[in-house]
Parts: C-alpha cells; sequence; structure tokens
C-alpha cells in the first residue's frame, strides 16, 4: 500500500500500520480496540486518526475494507465531550445499511467512554424511537442525508454544537443523488466544525464539495496494489508442510514458469529452499537479512537481468527490490497480514500483463488466510497441485512447443548423415525421433532447465535397462517406506531440514525390524537380492571417494523419500549400484538425473533385470 499526492495539499505517507497505543489516544479507546481484537490500526488508521484529533481537515480515500470506519470512528468519539447533552458528531453515509452498521461499530469503540452515546437515523424506522433517543442527548449521529434533512426541518436534530462532521462514502452518496441533501446539511452547519470526506474516487463533483466547505484539508491516500491489480490470479492450495517444495516445484514445471520471486518466513527456510530448487536443476539465488548489501545488490542485479529464474527472499529483504514483471509469486509461507500479502502480489500483474500469485497454505494457516481474506477483501481461490501425470503432461507439451519452435525457425544444423545411418539400419523415423526424445527428457533436470535448453545430445545416460520413467505417486502421502512411524515427521519440521534426514535415518535404526543394520548408514552391499527393491546404477564411486552416507543422503534429500527405501550399496571403483525400494526406483532415477555428486552430475539408470521380487 502507497501514500499518494492528492489535490493541492500535502499528502501523508500511510503506508506504514502502528499500534493504536501510539496514536494518542485515551486509554478507553485502546481497551475498546483491544477488545475488538483489532492488533494494529490499518494504514489509513495510522494516517487519519493523529491528524484527525488535531481537528483538521481530512479528504481519506482507502479501498473497500481497509478499516474507513474506525479511521474516522475514533478520533469522532474522542473528541466527544461528554458532559454536553447534545449532538457533536455527524455521520452521513448512503444507506441504512452502512447507517446501522458504522453505528453498530462506533457504539462497540465507544463501549468505554463514559457518557458518550449514539444513534443511527434512517428512512423505514419509526419518527417516534428517533425522536427520543436525539431528545435523550445523543452526541454521535450517524445517518442517511434524507432522514437527517427531515430531523432538521422538524427542529428534532439540531446542529449547532456540531464539531464534526463525516461523509463516509461520499462517491457513493453522490451517485445515489444526495448531492443537494449534503450541500444543505453542511450549510447548516457552525463554520468552525471539522469535516472529513471518506471516498475511493474524488470525482468532479466531490472536488467541488471539498473545495466549497472544506478548509485546507490534508489529503490522505492508501493504495492498495492487490485493488489496483486485478490482473493478478491468486490462487491458494493446502499443502502439507513436508511436500511443500514438491508442490512447488510442480506448480513450476505445469505453468512453465521462468521469472518469480517465493516468499519464505524465514531466512532458515530461504536457505533451506533455494538450496533444494538448486539441487533440483532450477536456477534460483536467495535474499535474506544476513546477506551483506553488496551481496544483495548483486543479487538484484542478477535478478533484474534475468541471470536466473527464481528469487527465493523475506518480505524485508525483497522490500527495495524493484522488479515489476514477475511471472509469479509465491508464498510458500503465508505472510504475517493483508498488508504484507498485497505488498508480495503486487510485483506480478504490472504493465498490463497478467501475473500469477499462488499461496500455500497448511494446517491453522487456513484461518489466517480466511481472516485476510475477508480484512482485505481479497479475491483468492482455491486451486489443486497438478499430479505427476498433469506435469508430464504439461512439459511434454512445452517440449512440443518448443521442437515445432525449432522446426519452424529452421534453427538446427542438419544431421543427415547420422540419421540416414539409423535408417539404413531399418529403424523407422518416428522410432529414431521417439529415442531422440526420450535421451533429451530423460536426462533433463525437473523444472524446464535443461528442457529449455537442450543443447547437445552427446551424453545419454548409460541406459542398461531403462523402462518408461513413471515415478510412483508419492504426492501428499510422502512415504511409501515400510519402516517410518508416521510419527517420525511431525508437521513443523521444515522441508528437507538436515533434521528430517536425520530423523529418517535415526528412525529406521531406532526399529528393531530394521534387520541387520548397525549405524545410519550402514548397508549390506550385495544389491539385487532383497525382494520388492530394484537396482539403481550410479556413474560414480571409489574414485569419487563416495561412501553409503553419501549415497543415502543424496537419495533421501534429493528424493524428499525416506532413508529406507535406500537399500544394499555396492560400490565400484568407477560407479556404484544402489537398491531402492522397487515403487520408488523410476522415481529415484528420474529425481537424480543431473543432480550433481561429488563433482560429477549424476547419470543414474535403472539396472532392471536384477531385482528379485
Ligand atoms: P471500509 O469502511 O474501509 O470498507 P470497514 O471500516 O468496514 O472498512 O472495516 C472492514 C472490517 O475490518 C470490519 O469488519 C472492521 O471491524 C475490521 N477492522 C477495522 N479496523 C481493523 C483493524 N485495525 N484490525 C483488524 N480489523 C479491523
Ligand atoms: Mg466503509
Amino acid at each position: 500500500m502507497q501514500a499518494r499526492r492528492g489535490g493541492e495539499s500535502l499528502a501523508l505517507c500511510g503506508m506504514e500500520k502502528r499500534p493504536f497505543s501510539e496514536l494518542g489516544l485515551t486509554p478507553d479507546i485502546l481497551k475498546a480496540v483491544e477488545k475488538m481484537g483489532f492488533e494494529e490500526a490499518s494504514p489509513i488508521q495510522t494516517a487519519v486518526i493523529p491528524v484527525a484529533l488535531t481537528g483538521k481537515d481530512i479528504v481519506g480515500m482507502s479501498s473497500t475494507g481497509s478499516g474507513k470506519t474506525a479511521a474516522f470512528a475514533i478520533p469522532a468519539i474522542e473528541r466527544v465531550d461528554p458532559k454536553i447533552r447534545a449532538v457533536q458528531v455527524l455521520v452521513l453515509c448512503p444507506t441504512r445499511e452502512l447507517a446501522v452498521q458504522v453505528a453498530e461499530e462506533t457504539g462497540k469503540l465507544a463501549h468505554f467512554k463514559r457518557g458518550v452515546t449514539g444513534v443511527p437515523i434512517y428512512g423505514g424506522q419509526s419518527y417516534e424511537r428517533q425522536f427520543r433517543a436525539l431528545a435523550g442527548g445523543v452526541q454521535v449521529v450517524i445517518g442517511t442525508p434524507g432522514r437527517v434533512m427531515d430531523h432538521m426541518e422538524r427542529g428534532t436534530l439540531k446542529l449547532d454544537q456540531l464539531k464534526l462532521v463525516v461523509l463516509d462514502e461520499t462517491d457513493r452518496m453522490l451517485d445515489m443523488g444526495f448531492r443537494d441533501d449534503i450541500e444543505h446539511i453542511l450549510k447548516a452547519t457552525p463554520q468552525t466544525r471539522q469535516l472529513m470526506f471518506f471516498s475511493a474516487t474524488i470525482p468532479r463533483m466531490i472536488q467541488d464539495l471539498i473545495g466549497r466547505y472544506s478548509k485546507n484539508p490534508e489529503w490522505i491516500k492508501i493504495e492498495s496494489v492487490a485493488q489496483n491489480a486485478p490482473q493478478v490470479e491468486q490462487v491458494w492450495f493446502e499443502v502439507d508442510r513436508r511436500s511443500k517444495i514438491e508442490a512447488l516445484t510442480r506448480l513450476i514445471d505445469v505453468n512453465d514458469f521462468r521469472y518469480g520471486i517465493i516468499f519464505c518466513s524465514t531466512k532458515i527456510m530461504v536457505d533451506d529452499l533455494d538450496e533444494h530448487l538448486h539441487s533440483r536443476g532450477y536456477l534460483t539465488d536467495r535474499l535474506h537479512g544476513d546477506i551483506t548489501q553488496a551481496q544483495r545488490d548483486r543479487v538484484m542485479q542478477k535478478f533484474r537481468e534475468r541471470k536466473f529464474e527464481f528469487l527465493v527472499a523475506t518480505d524485508v529483504a525483497a522490500r527495495g527490490l524493484d522488479v515489476d514483471d514477475l511471472e509469479v509469486v509465491f508464498n510458500f509461507d503465508l505472510p504475517n497480514d493483508a498488508e504484507d500479502y498485497t505488498h508480495r502480489i503486487g510485483r506480478t500483474g504490472r504493465a498490463g500483463r497478467k501475473g500469477r500469485a499462488f499461496t500455500f497454505v497448511s494446517g491453522q494457516e487456513l484461518y489466517k488466510l480466511q481472516s485476510m481474506v475477508r480484512w482485505a477483501k481479497l479475491d483468492v481461490r482455491r486451486g489443486k497441485i497438478p499430479s505427476l501425470d498433469e506435469v508430464d503432461e504439461a512439459r511434454t507439451s512445452v517440449f512440443f512447443e518448443k521442437i515445432r519452435a525449432t522446426l519452424e525457425a529452421k534453427n538446427f544444423k542438419p544431421h543427415d548423415r547420422m540419421i540416414d545411418r539409423l535408417l539404413d539400419q531399418g529403424y523407422a523415423s518416428t522410432d529414431i525421433c521417439s529415442a531422440l526424445i526420450h535421451l533429451l527428457q530423460g536426462t533433463s533436470a525437473p523444472g524446464g532447465g535443461a528442457i529449455a535448453k537442450p543443447g547437445p545430445v552427446a551424453k545419454p545416460a548409460p541406459v542398461l535397462t531403462e523402462k518408461s520413467v513413471k515415478p510412483a505417486p508419492v504426492w501428499a502421502k510422502p512415504v511409501a517406506a515400510p519402516k517410518v512411524s508416521p510419527a517420525a515427521a511431525p508437521a513443523e519440521t521444515p522441508v528437507g531440514s538436515e533434521t528430517e534426514l536425520e530423523r529418517d535415518r535415526e528412525d529406521d535404526d531406532g526399529h528393531p525390524e530394521s534387520g541387520p543394520r548397525k549405524s545410519k548408514y550402514d548397508r549390506p552391499a550385495r544389491t539385487g537380492r532383497e525382494p520388492g527393491y530394484a537396482t539403481v546404477f550410479l556413474n560414480v564411486g571409489r574414485k569419487q571417494i563416495v561412501t553409503p552416507a553419501d549415497i543415502v543422503g543424496k537419495i533421501a534429500g534429493v528424493t524428499r523419500l525416506p532413508a529406507t527405501i535406500v537399500g544394499a550399496i555396492d560400490i565400484h571403483q568407477r560407479h556404484t549400484l544402489v537398491d531402492v525400494a522397487e515403487a520408488e526406483a523410476d522415481f529415484v532415477v528420474k529425481k537424480l538425473a543431473g543432480i550433481k555428486l561429488k563433482g560429477i552430475a549424476l547419470e543414474p539408470a535403472r539396472a532392471g533385470n536384477e531385482t528379485k521380487s
């Protein structure tokens, strides 16, 4: 949110929120806002209240749901002298519903203010009741212009002691044809009274009113990013904490995003996520408070130049970042409040382009999101995390598009000789193409990175018996291993943290049925013997000083599966054979492809026929 200069007078910078206790209010009001559950003043309240308390005229603009009622009702109540039993504040509202609503909120805010009373007056309600209230000496009247005029004419509403007039939803009142009534009422108020206008917009007619009836008003405009960015498609996903990274990468892959920010709530989370995405083949970098200013500048510069795809950041670190053409903003962690939310998502969907804002919610956070939606009137719909099949499909169509574009642009060197040789050997051209696509996709890292730049197909994976890569559906039930109790992974654990991996390993030690294994990483050395396990070939070995711990850690870390899916490990001079749970074998092969271990990019493959089951 942002405050803007408007009109002829100085504007206030009202983008911040402050505690109510810093706004110069009496204890009675502070008790009331506390009782109402308001934790801090909204930006319009922060900006308006101190100025209003000085008696200055105000023109306030902010979006629906930003808390304008309390912004004027609080200073209104503070300005009432309880000893004077006459109308001191008049609030004009366009409709009876609104008058009732404002009266209710004002009543709550005045709850602890002894001797301050108010009444709504509107058409449709009996005059009798309103007479009685007015005769009883109320100080705050909240009414529709028509009925207020009626009472003035009947002499039942006297305005000579009036200190403050508030026009709420001024634009709507004018749209409804209340202009003459409003002018009539304003003319009947004392010259000395304070005047506050609230309106979403300030058309010419309101400018006129302001010019003629107010004295050098303070203009306060709070701009809501969310409201002004209707081209941001906002979606939330309910995601188990431990599945967030998987969910994130699927959403990136399915949408083929290439440029975005991923917001996390803590520095640790930023580091962790950056590392994980990096190891999965995404081009990422990070920003948080512990990173030096010089380094931050470098990261921002690189990001603006699109030298990498995704910036992982905390709110604070991303504050000064002036990029605005992001394809997507991920709220990997839910922001603290609607304010931060709108701030974050305001970085996408600018310059007339459509942006996306994806928000992850887990457990109790759902309630927090709901209250943010209500409070800031956010337009967020619920989404479904794509399945692995959908990810594959999307990848395929991205890939298809790339091939088509390359053909269209004739952006390739001919390889007629190689193709002719293959054709000569009797292979069908469709089979040759299929094999090439298979090689390209099989060795590419997830996230479209490698697909984006297919490069030379010079180093195919050492295919032993590679079946079609169709990973087991690990989504939402992350653990397929038999030896891990559900309690082993409490929801609070940050995804992929060392502790989670440690726990998986620890756990399989802790269980008596985990057989002959002695220490965390101890695995039998003879592969291909255990039923239910498949053997996977890895192109690293003793030469790279690989240990079983390296292998187990890498597999568990990259796949997010528990360490128990790894069985026997047989390390040779230049390669390693690893048993992994049959159900996860293809998934492991796919996930490890291109990941670095001891400086070597892994080219895993299934040694399929060695499986015993
Ligand atoms: P507006 O008039 O700007 O559309 P409202 O004054 O009707 O907004 O406020 C919208 C909702 O936000 C109301 O339910 C109100 O009680 C609540 N609200 C107002 N101020 C705060 C605050 N500081 N903290 C939390 N909720 C608030
Ligand atoms: Mg309002």
